[in-house]
């Protein structure tokens, strides 16, 4: 059934996302500071507007496609002031774990039903409309969310409590960078040891290394033609957002006490990756930090 559903965050995710809805019939009401933003979305059939009180007036649901967990709790915290209760909130962003139970707990005391369902599959999930949505919230609040996040899902599962969406991204994506740079060492080695990059993907990719990392988005051109490696590592998913979910994922261990060696290692190679990156590079590339870090300690000094 046709909704009226507002979206806040008109960016690279929330910009096809909220066109998949206009394309399912939705009336879809959007907002976004920037102009260029609108602009861009206004061309999929989005209705625009220049103020959040307006873009949300009359909205059945509204979701959120924000930058960080500071950015979700000052709009969430304009909403819970103006949206009727019964309202469906639904944040899609990828925040803090301890943001998304606080924005929920500021929309629930109204009344409202609220769900965290941060998503992957980066910006061609968004375009194909087949993200995986992680979701946390109440039953009723996943009965009421799911049927208007099916126009940009392929999958939408859930997860848990409030908060356990993004509890499940940063679990993912802290594996998915551990990974990745396991796959890094494991080519950069193999160059080393004179091993053609296909034989080793043949082995790999059929063998216990087998990974998303390897199989899919190969950090080395060839075996994988789809991969990154194959366009100067244009991304696909930029090292800045491995290094954001990897910094979230460090922030979660410290407050609730896990132990995460790999992850905070993770972190600080992929804080070094970015600093050096001028490109915007896909998280893969960096497999050249990893051989640059081999060349310079295999120098005489
Ligand atoms: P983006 O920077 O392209 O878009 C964010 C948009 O929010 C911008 O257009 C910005 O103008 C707008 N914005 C900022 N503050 C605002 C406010 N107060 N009110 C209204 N609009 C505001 O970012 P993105 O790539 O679309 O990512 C959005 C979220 O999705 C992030 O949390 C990111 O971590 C997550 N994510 C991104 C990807 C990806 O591949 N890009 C994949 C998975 C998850």
């Amino acid at each position: 059934m046709s909704k009226t559903i507002a979206f806040i965050g008109l960016g690279n995710m929330g910009g096809p996302m909220s066109g998949n809805l206009v394309k399912a019939g939705h009336v879809v009401q959007g907002y976004d500071l920037s102009e260029a933003a609108r602009r861009a979305a206004e061309t999929q059939g989005v209705l625009t507007f220049q103020d959040l009180k307006e873009a949300v007036q009359g909205a059945d649901a509204i979701i959120t496609m924000l930058p960080n967990g500071p950015l979700v709790l000052d709009v969430w915290g304009q909403l819970a002031e103006i949206v009727p209760a019964g309202t469906i909130l639904i944040d899609s962003s990828t925040i803090d774990v301890d943001s998304a139970i606080a924005a929920h707990e500021l929309l629930t005391s109204k009344g409202c039903l609220t769900l965290d369902a941060p998503v992957s599959g980066g910006t061609g999930g968004a375009e194909a409309g087949s993200l995986t949505f992680m979701t946390g919230g109440s039953e009723a609040a996943l009965q009421s969310g799911a049927p208007l996040l099916e126009p940009m899902a392929g999958r939408v599962v859930r997860c848990g409590s409030p908060g356990a969406g993004q509890a499940a991204k940063i679990c993912n994506n802290m594996l998915l960078g551990i990974s990745m740079i396991g796959a890094c060492e494991a080519f950069a080695l193999g160059e080393k040891l004179g091993l053609e990059h296909q034989a080793l993907f043949d082995v790999i990719s059929t063998s216990s290394g087998q990974c998303w990392s390897v199989n899919t988005n190969c950090p080395v051109p060839g075996p994988v033609p789809t991969s990154p490696a194959n366009r100067a590592y244009q991304p696909g998913f930029a090292a800045a957002l491995m290094l954001k979910d990897l910094r979230l994922a460090q922030q979660a261990a410290l407050s609730r006490g896990a132990q995460t060696p790999l992850g905070a290692e993770a972190a600080q190679l992929y804080g070094m990756y970015d600093a050096l990156d001028e490109k915007g590079s896909d998280f893969s590339g960096i497999i050249s930090l990893l051989r640059g870090a081999a060349d310079r300690a295999s120098k005489p000094s």
